[in-house]
C-alpha cells in the first residue's frame, strides 16, 4: 500500500517556527507588511507564504486546510468553524437567487433546515429527493439546478449515495456535486469518487474529542480561492472562520484518526451484529441485511471497516427513551447528540438530530419516533459493552 488517506496526511511534514514537531500556533488577528506593494499585492492575489488578516486565512489554519486536502486528495482546503459554516459557506458561493439545489432528504437536521427554511429567504430553493433513486434524483433536476447535495452516509438512516453515479448525472446537467462527509472520513474517498466538493463537520470523527466545533471545505485551488476572495467569497464574508488555537489541537488529533476509526468500525461491526442476533431491527452498513451493503463495498476504503455508526429502530420512543437512559446508567456511554467521540454517545434522532424535519417526511425516510442512534465509541472492552446494553434493552422491555 503506497497510498492512504493516513499515509498522506503522515507525509505532509511541517516543521514549527522554532523547529518545533507541531506547526507552530500563529497568535496574531493581522499581519504586518513589509512594503505597500505587498498589500496591495495580497488584497488582489494569494502569495503563496504571505497572511493578510486571520479571519481570511492564518498559518495554522492553512496546515490543517492542507492536511485535509492531503487526506481527502482535493487540490486545496478551508477550515471553517463549523460544519455548518462550512456548508452554508458552499451553498452561499455557488447559489444565487434563483437557482435551485438537489439534496438528498436524509441529511443533517442542520442542513436540511438551512435548505428548507432559511435559504428560500433569498430566493434558493431545494427540491428533496430519495438519493438512492437515481431517476428521482435526474427528475429533480430543472434548468435552475446548480448543484447536488448529500451525504456520502446519511444520517439517521445510514444510507449510502452511489456517488460515480451522482457525478455522471451532474456532470450530464452541468452541476457541482457537494458531499457531506462527516460520518466516513477515509473510510469513503468521497472526492475520488466523483464529488467536486467536500465537506466536513470536523467536530465529530476528525477531530473525535468532543471539545471543539469546526468544519472544512476541500476542493479545487479555483473554488477556494473564491471562498476566501475579499471582495466576495463567503468564507471571508460570512466570517466562519476557525480559531487558530483550535485548529491547532484539531491537527494533532487528526494524525490518529485513521487509527479511531478503525476502532470505532470494529466495534460497531461487534454490536451490530451481535444486536441482530437478538432479533432487533439493525441499520449497520456494514452487515448484509443493509439495503446499500454491496454497494458501499464498492465504494469504499477496506483498511477502515463500515464506520462507526449505528441506527436502531425500537418501534417505539418512550421505550427506547428508557433504553438509552438505563445505558448511561450502566456506564455504556452518553445520552448526547452528535457523535465520532472517543466514548458511544446515543440519542434519539426523531426528537433531537433530525427534529428539523417535519413527523410526515421523517416517515417518509422510514424514521420512526423508536429510533435510537449509536455512535460507537473506542472502547477496550466491547463485549463487556455489549452485554452492558443488551442488559439495558431487557430493563427497556425490547428483549
Ligand atoms: C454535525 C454535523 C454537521 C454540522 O456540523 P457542526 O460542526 O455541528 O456545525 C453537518 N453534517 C453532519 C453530517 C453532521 O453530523
Amino acid at each position: 500500500m503506497n497510498d492512504s488517506p493516513a499515509r498522506r496526511i503522515q507525509d505532509y511534514q511541517v516543521f514549527g517556527e522554532y523547529g518545533e514537531v507541531n506547526p507552530s500556533i500563529s497568535d496574531g488577528a493581522t499581519f504586518t507588511f513589509m512594503s505597500a506593494e505587498k498589500m496591495t499585492q495580497l488584497f488582489s492575489e494569494e502569495v503563496e507564504g504571505c497572511f493578510l488578516y486571520s479571519r481570511h486565512l492564518n498559518p495554522m489554519d492553512y496546515v490543517l486546510s492542507e492536511a485535509l486536502a492531503k487526506m481527502e486528495g482535493t487540490e486545496n482546503g478551508q477550515v471553517m468553524g463549523s460544519g455548518m459554516g462550512a456548508i452554508t459557506s458552499v451553498f452561499t458561493q455557488i447559489c444565487s437567487c434563483g437557482d435551485e439545489i438537489v439534496s438528498s432528504r436524509t441529511i443533517y437536521g442542520g442542513t436540511y433546515a438551512f435548505l428548507k427554511n432559511f435559504f428560500p429567504k433569498f430566493g434558493v430553493n431545494t427540491n428533496f429527493v430519495n438519493i438512492t433513486d437515481l431517476e428521482a434524483v435526474e427528475n429533480a433536476i430543472t434548468d435552475k439546478t446548480k448543484m447536488i447535495f448529500c451525504e456520502s452516509i446519511s444520517n439517521p438512516m445510514l444510507e449510502i449515495a452511489n456517488l460515480p453515479e451522482l457525478r455522471k448525472i451532474a456532470d450530464k446537467h452541468g452541476l457541482q456535486l457537494v458531499v457531506d462527509n462527516t460520518f466516513s472520513p477515509m473510510m469513503i474517498p468521497a472526492h475520488d469518487l466523483g464529488a467536486h466538493i467536500v465537506v466536513y463537520s470536523l467536530t465529530k470523527f476528525a477531530n473525535g474529542m468532543n471539545d471543539a466545533v469546526a468544519g472544512a471545505v476541500l476542493g479545487s485551488h479555483d473554488f477556494i480561492a473564491s471562498l476566501r476572495s475579499v471582495n466576495d467569497g463567503a468564507a471571508m464574508l460570512l466570517g466562519p472562520v476557525l480559531d487558530p488555537i483550535r485548529a491547532s489541537m484539531i491537527m494533532k488529533n487528526l494524525h490518529t484518526l485513521h487509527v479511531r476509526f478503525k476502532k470505532h468500525s470494529e466495534n460497531a461491526m461487534y454490536i451490530a451484529e451481535n444486536l441482530e442476533k437478538l432479533g432487533i431491527k439493525v441499520f449497520y452498513p456494514g452487515l448484509p441485511s443493509h439495503p446499500d451493503h454491496e454497494l458501499v463495498k464498492t465504494l469504499m476504503n477496506p483498511r477502515y471497516g463500515f464506520g462507526g455508526m449505528i441506527t436502531l429502530d425500537l418501534k417505539e420512543q418512550d421505550i427506547s427513551i428508557k433504553a438509552m437512559e438505563q445505558m448511561q446508567i450502566e456506564k455504556v456511554g452518553y445520552f448526547a447528540v452528535s457523535l465520532g467521540f472517543y466514548k458511544t454517545l446515543f440519542s434519539s434522532p426523531g426528537s433531537s438530530t433530525s427534529s428539523e424535519i417535519p413527523e410526515e417526511e421523517q416517515a417518509a425516510m422510514g424514521m420512526t419516533p423508536g429510533l435510537m442512534r449509536f455512535s460507537v465509541g473506542l472502547d477496550d472492552d466491547i463485549e463487556e459493552s455489549f452485554s452492558r446494553i443488551k442488559r439495558s434493552l431487557k430493563f427497556a422491555g425490547v428483549i
